[in-house]
């Protein structure tokens, strides 16, 4: 059985076995070591483009065929990606009945090509295109490929589905990340900066009402040593690679419900 006495891996791995309702909020760090780059820090998408010109819903109405320079790089970086050990586990972690759901505010559909099932993907997804005129949908894969920008039927530049600064998020994703925040035993907050709102609520809902908040990120966080619980520094893949193995091990009950 994989670490030692006051490891904190084993002891997150406790707290999910005991509290039980685990769920799941990932960022842009889990699809890091899938090759999609985050957009914070000095490898981030917004060292590149800065995000109040390519990723406001103003900035898309006002040049649509600028902001696409940027989405183009991130449909195809996303388009090309497989899921990692992270994505795998955390569906491993589902199948066995230990994580209830995932909320992730990725849009690359990672968590989902690795199996998890119950994903609530809270600023949408790139597989869509949407207009904003006349507001038809198509896959992606339908209008769009490298170099191009995407027209509608109707004429107008496809933007997509996703949540661009400025724009509400999606009702219905709002609506059940906010209930599986507020009945969680335990949110394990992976690869994220928490600064992008309303996401950085869901860890203060879920403590609020009364869940235990485990983070993983190798980095601190406007989380870290207030709202988490326990902190896991590593990779997520590293973590949640080792707490996979802890599962295995019939010495840690898995939790049900
Ligand atoms: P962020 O860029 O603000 O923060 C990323 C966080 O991940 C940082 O705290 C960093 O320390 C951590 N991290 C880096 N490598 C990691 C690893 N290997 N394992 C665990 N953690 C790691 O991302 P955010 O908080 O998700 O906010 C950015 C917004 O942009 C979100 O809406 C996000 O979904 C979106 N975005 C999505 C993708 C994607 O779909 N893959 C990529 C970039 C940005
Ligand atoms: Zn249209």
């Amino acid at each position: 059985m994989p670490g030692g006495r006051g490891d904190p891996v084993r002891e997150a791995a406790r707290l999910m076995s005991t509290r039980r309702n685990v769920v799941a909020l990932t960022g842009a760090g889990i699809s890091v070591e899938s090759g999609i780059p985050s957009f914070r820090g000095a490898q981030g998408m917004w060292a590149k483009y800065d995000p109040m010109e390519y990723a406001t819903l103003h900035a898309f109405m006002l040049s649509p065929r600028k902001v696409w320079e940027m989405l183009s790089e991130m449909v195809s970086v996303c388009g090309g990606a497989m899921p990692n050990a992270a994505h795998k586990g955390l569906a491993a972690l589902e199948e066995t009945g230990v994580v209830r759901a995932v909320i992730t505010q990725n849009v690359d559909g990672l968590h989902q090509a690795a199996g998890s099932r119950r994903v609530i993907e809270y600023h949408g997804n790139l597989d869509e295109l949407i207009c904003v005129y006349c507001w038809k949908r198509y896959p992606t894969r339908e209008r769009w490929t490298p170099g191009t920008v995407p027209l509608c039927d109707c004429g107008e530049i496809l933007k997509p589905n996703v949540v661009l600064f400025g724009e509400p998020i999606p009702w219905l994703a709002q609506e059940q990340a906010e209930e599986e925040a507020r009945t969680c035993g335990v949110l394990v907050v992976i690869g994220t900066s928490a600064q992008v709102s309303p996401a950085c609520d869901i860890p203060r809902i879920a403590k609020e009402s009364g869940a235990a908040v485990v983070e993983i990120n190798p980095e601190e966080t406007s989380l870290s040593g207030n709202v988490t619980d326990i902190h896991l520094r590593g990779s997520a893949s590293e973590v949640i690679g080792k707490m996979v193995r802890l599962f295995q091990d019939p010495t840690t009950p898995p939790p049900r419900g």
